[in-house]
């Protein structure tokens, strides 16, 4: 049976990435269509994006810093109220205990409604021919956990509560998605904004590259909608 969802009217989003940049390629449309919209949106990225580059003379060091500032820049070009960096090792997630306590923190800290996170479930795609990242399915896999029942059972972590981060319960969960979306928000009017975003990204986006499969993408999925060009979702609204 087909369930009727309440409408989506956010008014906290947390988005829950694994890398710097993870967000711009899949929600940023939507995050400025949000913000425009009045909600308040937080940013979460929680690997420190030390492993994904070619340049020799770059050390780990310098490549957090770097990833760190254009993040940074991308948010702020979208109206992200704030970033948080957990700063996980790149590369070799585990969606472990420690993780898992700091998603919950900050869910608890910031107090969304809504969440919006990668796949969990989402490991290749033999359509578009590629492996989905561990940390991508890792982290996923963590906030999922963070939100329910991390974040909502106060004797999950008890010294978070000595931290004064009482439980909190998010309502919706979106799941960026191309292939199996469910939920599709219309980016036609900020389509534009994200390509600003991701060229933030200085040391690993190159926008030429990526506009010729990003356009076709949005233009694919807006058709599903109804929508010149839109953003996917798997769509989890909580019912308990
Ligand atoms: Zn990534």
């Amino acid at each position: 049976m087909e369930r009727e969802l309440p409408l989506f009217e956010p008014s906290i989003i947390l988005c829950i990435a694994a890398h710097p940049d993870d967000l711009e390629f899949g929600t940023s449309g939507s995050v400025a269509k949000w913000v425009a919209e009045g909600a308040v949106v937080h940013y979460l990225v929680c690997t420190d994006g030390s492993k994904g580059s070619d340049d020799p003379n770059l050390t780990s060091g310098e490549l957090i810093k770097l990833r760190h500032v254009e993040q940074q820049a991308a948010a702020d070009i979208l109206g992200v109220t704030s970033v948080t960096f957990l700063d996980h090792e790149d590369g070799l997630t585990e969606a472990n205990t420690a993780l898992k306590r700091d998603i919950t923190a900050v869910i608890r800290r910031l107090k969304p409604d809504t969440v919006v996170m990668q796949d969990p479930l989402f490991m290749y795609s033999a359509e578009f021919g590629m492996i989905n990242h561990n940390d991508h399915r890792k982290v996923a896999e963590s906030a999922m956990d963070a939100v329910y029942p991390l974040a909502r059972d106060h004797l999950s972590f008890p010294e978070l509560m000595g931290q004064g981060l009482e439980p909190h319960k998010v309502k919706e969960i979106l799941m960026m998605s191309f292939e199996k979306a469910t939920f599709y928000v219309d980016i036609s009017t900020t389509f534009e904004t994200k390509m600003k975003a991701l060229a933030a990204h200085e040391s690993q986006v190159d926008i030429e590259t990526v506009r010729p499969w990003l356009e076709p993408t949005s233009k694919s999925l807006g058709k599903l909608a109804g929508y010149d060009r839109a953003e996917g979702f798997i769509r989890l609204s909580m019912r308990l």
